[in-house]
């Protein structure tokens, strides 16, 4: 998909109502290769150069996701890569697999989830 301020807006406007939908503070998003080469490294530390290959990179130490606008086929894509990454955040200690698909499912079903709290 090509990017464009409108679509740059709708992006940020869907994170931010996901994100609190998930009970997580809403992560900075970079929407371009060039965008994630320009923040310090150590942000985006060993998903830097092969961000490209990728629909989507969290960065949980940093609050940060990297969503791949000129990789989308589509619209459909884009918001389940929105909702996949910020899944990541609320869930950071949950990898790829089915229970990890259902919350995706059920995040962009419009479900909300009560905020992530560390267990002490
Ligand atoms: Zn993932």
């Amino acid at each position: 998909m090509k990017i464009d301020p409108n679509l740059r807006f709708k992006i940020l406007e869907k994170t931010g109502i996901y994100a609190n939908r998930f009970g997580i503070l809403e992560p900075k998003v970079l929407l371009t290769t060039k965008e994630v080469l320009e923040v310090p490294k150590e942000m985006t530390e060993g998903r830097r150069t092969s961000a490209y290959k990728y629909y989507g990179v969290s960065y949980m130490q940093h609050n940060l996701i990297f969503v791949n606008v000129r990789k989308m086929p589509d619209e459909k894509t884009l918001e389940n890569t929105i909702v996949h990454e910020l899944i990541h955040m609320r869930f950071p200690y949950l990898s790829h697999g089915k229970r990890f698909n259902k919350l995706v499912r059920q995040g962009l079903a419009g479900k909300t989830f009560a905020p992530y709290k560390k267990r002490k």
